[in-house]
């Protein structure tokens, strides 16, 4: 017969910016997901969040709980943890799943098991969200890269849409 240990899962570990809570979380997670909600808009301060779900019982803070702080949504019941020194997100946990919680993924140090392949409130998805648009350097600025302007790109279709009907004709 069989028998299987809890603990024989692989573990993957992440932290908090100041590193004061760390955290790991038995391996695979259960999904990963981008939030565009405009309650994880804020939390996070960034377009969108994109978190790692997974049952509580396979996540473990290991060091700094008493740093971490709860927030609670009036409107939604919801819960989200921080870290008190840095600010860090940590936990978000829903009302309607209350055995799962959900890891901001960027904090995890290594592949969590699951692609970000779902999202959610995609309809409130900013126009300002990053969505993969070709890049080009921004001259005097090493580093800085920007989207093509308007002006380029109209040009570029122009010359493709040409090369297109030549090609086609
Ligand atoms: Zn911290």
């Amino acid at each position: 017969m069989k028998s299987r240990k809890l603990s024989s899962s692989p573990i993957v570990t992440g932290q908090c910016l100041c590193g004061a809570v760390q955290f790991e979380m038995e391996y695979p997670a259960f999904w990963a997901w981008h939030d565009h909600s405009r309650a994880s808009r804020l939390a996070h301060g960034a377009v969108y969040a994109t978190y790692v779900g997974t049952w509580r019982k396979r996540f473990r803070i290991t060091a700094g709980e008493r740093e971490i702080n709860r927030f609670e949504e009036k409107d939604t019941g919801a819960v989200r943890s921080f870290c008190r020194r840095c600010g860090t997100p940590l936990i978000y946990e829903r009302t309607r799943s209350r055995h799962m919680i959900n890891v901001p993924r960027a904090l995890f140090r290594s592949r969590t098991g699951r692609q970000p392949i779902y999202h959610i409130a995609i309809e409130e998805m900013q126009d300002w969200a990053y969505a993969g648009d070709p890049l080009v350097p921004l001259k005097g600025y090493p580093g800085v890269v920007c989207k093509r302007s308007k002006k380029k790109s109209r040009a570029q279709e122009a010359r493709l849409s040409a090369s297109i009907r030549s090609s086609c004709a």
